[in-house]
């Protein structure tokens, strides 16, 4: 070990590699709820792509395993190190390289924060237009764990906005893949394999990315509906009307009481209104037009009514940005209340009622508590699960990963398979696929160092 450390220190210098008691329980952990703590034997900090590679060349030449972290904000344990390995972590390489006008394109480094880049494309009118929920995390992960979040109805995923990266291979080896420019069909696409493989398959080290206009007005409308089915309903209808919400949300009741109960809004909800309400759609509008804005919410607001909602509020703006910020930090409030366990399971959207319902049953089968909210326009239904027996607990996510998979959905939408759910994955998942895998991950890190224990487990590759 203290070969490996002089080794690394020759690479990237004294002041960027912590080992032994300098590193502290930070770097240990994620967000996920489930995941046991691990502390690395290195930390490395590489100031460029150059330094990335010749680290991982030298883990390759030694079979020590790499993983890479960047705000360690995922819900999943996808970040946490195996003991014995070496975190590769990018506060030294958060830089935004490049904000290019005319090809509205931003070219960042990994270690760049989304509260950064959207500081940098606000002031010329712009924005990098994934949100999800944790404005501290860093693009490396978000590209990771192609992130989605709130705006994904409207604009879609990470990988929408991906259009090139520079990666570093488990062999050391440095590729670059797509570039400014929004179409290619020039064989394989590695820019779209590398996002979302949570570390397994190459380093990114630079990632070009698709920014659009920033709309100035938005507007934020609030439907208490009484059931889930109607919500389910009005969804479809919603996104065929070519409104275009930049956010359409679900949040159900017990989830509603608790944001209002941490963050203090008042919503203005008629307490009739309130009795009879059993979860809320909430619509965020926006427009570069003020007057267009006003048109689409009304016309919304009429739609509500149509569609069955009991009533419907214009949110002030501040009463409306409250609301989705608090959205954002439903986790927290989920965590604080004792929360076992948080899921992020997609089904096609009209498929939400049906799913939403086998949820219920499964909770009173194991006398669960599993409440939640989600993007309703993604069909992603994210879920807080209050089962304290970690056995009932794995029976439970378990039956409702296989539930929404029966449906044609897939085990996580956006917070990834981590160390958490690969279990799942690996028995729920294709066994052909899996293999398919197996195969790619090989190809990409032949040495099987790239964050081994994400997704699945080394063994499982053999
Ligand atoms: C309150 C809260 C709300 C959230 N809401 C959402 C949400 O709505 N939608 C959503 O999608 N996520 C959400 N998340 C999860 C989280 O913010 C995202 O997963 C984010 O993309 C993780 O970024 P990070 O920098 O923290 O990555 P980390 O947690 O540090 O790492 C995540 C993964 O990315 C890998 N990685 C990191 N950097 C690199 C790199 N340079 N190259 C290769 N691999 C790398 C890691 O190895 C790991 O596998 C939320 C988290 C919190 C705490």
């Amino acid at each position: 070990m203290a070969d490996l450390i002089d080794r690394l220190v020759e690479l990237v210098g004294t002041g960027a590699v912590l080992a032994g008691d300098a590193i502290g329980e930070e770097w240990t952990h994620d967000e996920a709820l489930t995941a046991e703590a691990a502390r690395p034997d290195v930390v490395v900090r590489p100031a460029s792509t150059e330094q990335v590679g010749a680290v991982v060349a030298l883990a390759a030449a030694r079979g020590v395993p790499v993983t890479a972290r960047g705000s360690g904000t995922g819900l999943s344990g996808a970040c946490i190190p195996r003991a014995g390995g070496i975190v590769i972590a990018f506060d030294h390489m958060a830089e935004i390289l490049e904000l290019d006008l005319e090809n509205h394109v931003a070219v960042v480094q990994p270690g760049v924060t989304l509260e950064q880049l959207d500081a940098a494309t606000a002031a010329h009118g712009l924005v990098y237009p994934v949100f999800p929920g944790e404005n501290s995390a860093s693009l490396g992960g978000n590209v990771a764990t192609n992130a989605g979040g709130m705006r994904a109805v409207k604009y879609g995923v990470t990988r929408h906005q991906v259009l090139g990266i520079e990666a570093v291979l488990g062999t050391g080896e440095v590729v670059r893949s797509g570039g400014k420019f929004v179409k290619s069909t020039s064989g394989y696409d590695l820019t779209q394999l590398v996002v979302g493989s949570e570390g397994t398959l190459a380093i990114v080290t630079e990632a070009t990315l698709r920014l659009y206009p920033r709309p100035e007005h938005t507007a934020t409308i609030l439907a208490p509906f009484a059931s889930m089915e109607a919500i389910a309903a009005a969804v479809p209808r919603i996104v065929g009307s070519g409104i275009d919400p930049m956010v359409l949300e679900y949040i159900d009741l017990v989830a509603m009481a608790g944001i209002e109960a941490a963050s203090g809004i008042e919503l203005g909800v008629d307490p009739d209104v309130r009795a009879q309400t059993l979860a809320y759609l909430v619509v965020v509008l926006e427009d570069r037009s003020a007057r267009r804005l006003d048109e689409d919410a009304e016309e919304l607001a009429l739609m509500l009514g149509e569609l069955g909602a009991i009533d419907v509020y214009g949110l002030p703006p501040q009463a409306g940005a409250a609301l989705i910020t608090a959205r954002e930090r439903v986790f927290w409030a989920a965590k604080a209340n004792g929360a076992n366990d948080i899921i992020d399971m997609v089904v096609p959207r009209a498929s939400i009622p049906t799913y939403l319902a086998r949820v219920a049953e499964l909770a009173a089968e194991s006398a669960s508590f599993i409440v939640g909210c989600g993007h309703a326009g993604d069909g992603n239904v994210h879920l807080s699960i209050f089962q304290g027996d970690a056995e009932v607990r794995d029976r439970v996510l378990h039956d409702l990963f296989a539930a929404g998979v029966a449906m044609g959905g897939a085990i996580s939408g956006e917070h990834g398979i981590g160390s958490e759910k690969k279990a799942y994955l690996r028995e729920l998942e294709d066994p052909a696929k899996l293999a398919l895998m197996a195969r790619i991950k090989t190809a990409f890190d032949p040495h099987g160092i790239l964050n081994p224990g994400a997704i699945w487990d080394p063994e499982v590759m053999a």
